[in-house]
């Protein structure tokens, strides 16, 4: 669980400034989503607050502490990408073990918490399998059963979905909505998908173009859009 802010936050590539000094507060135990069209910025700035890329200028809080200059592994933060990147030679129990196993964690403290993820997810029965026998549905979860067994204090979550067909894609964002209140974290969720939006976020962020153009309630944003492109990612047109 931690607070998450931006103030000012900058990033360029190769002198093009990409994101234009964003200006935020992600409250612990919110769920947060990002939305906006493809190429705002919205996995640039996850990565950003992961730590996977540095900022350029401004700065940034995880539980209020300075983390410009922190490397990804000491954040305290787990991400969940669109393409599951399970590694194909391992079991489903491995794939959720290895990287406790590289933090050196006890045989059985490992074994614990991969078993109380897999309760979570649903595929207890799935952790002696390989990720080639896996549904896509399924893969996902081992791939969001990582990231919980590292017991993050943030959870980034890049369009997890947007693989998955429709029906399932129903059925993870109810259970995604039930893991927020079993792990009681702090979630940032990107995503195109209007309903998802709408139906996780207790908080949603609406980019455009390298800056944040609203934040409000998914309420607050269906009901007063600033302005038409806001309305025509969530709200009803004024
Ligand atoms: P979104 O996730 O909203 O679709 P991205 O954050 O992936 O958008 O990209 C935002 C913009 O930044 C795009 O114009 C993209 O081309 C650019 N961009 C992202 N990563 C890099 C990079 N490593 N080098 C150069 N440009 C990048
Ligand atoms: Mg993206």
């Amino acid at each position: 669980m931690a607070d998450v802010t931006l103030r000012d936050v900058r990033k360029s590539f190769g002198g093009l400034e990409i994101i234009h000094g964003v200006d935020l507060d992600i409250k612990d135990n919110e769920f947060t989503v990002f939305v906006g069209p493809s190429g705002c910025g919205k996995s640039t700035l996850l990565r950003l607050i992961a730590g996977l890329e540095d900022i350029t200028s401004g700065e940034m809080t995880i539980d209020g502490v300075r983390v410009n200059d922190l490397p990804p592994k000491e954040r305290g933060i787990s991400m969940v990408f669109q393409s599951y990147a399970l590694y194909p030679h391992m079991t489903v129990y491995d794939n959720m073990a290895f990287g406790l196993k590289l933090a050196n964690s006890g045989k059985d403290a490992i074994d614990a918490k991969v078993r109380e993820a897999a309760r979570i997810l649903q595929i207890e029965n799935l952790l002696t399998r390989k990720p080639r026998e896996l549904s896509g549905g399924q893969r996902q979860r081992v791939a969001i059963g990582r990231a919980i067994v590292r017991e993050p204090k943030v959870f980034l979550f890049d369009e997890p979905l947007s693989n998955l067909d429709a029906a399932l894609r129903v059925q993870m964002r109810i259970e995604l909505a039930k893991l927020k209140e079993d792990l009681n974290a702090t979630m940032v969720y990107v995503t195109h998908d209007q309903v998802e939006a709408m139906t996780l976020a207790n908080k949603i962020v609406v980019l455009r173009a390298g800056h944040v153009e609203q934040v409000g309630s998914p309420l607050e944003l269906y009901h007063h859009p600033r302005n038409l492109f806001v309305a025509g990612f969530i709200g009803s047109p004024k």
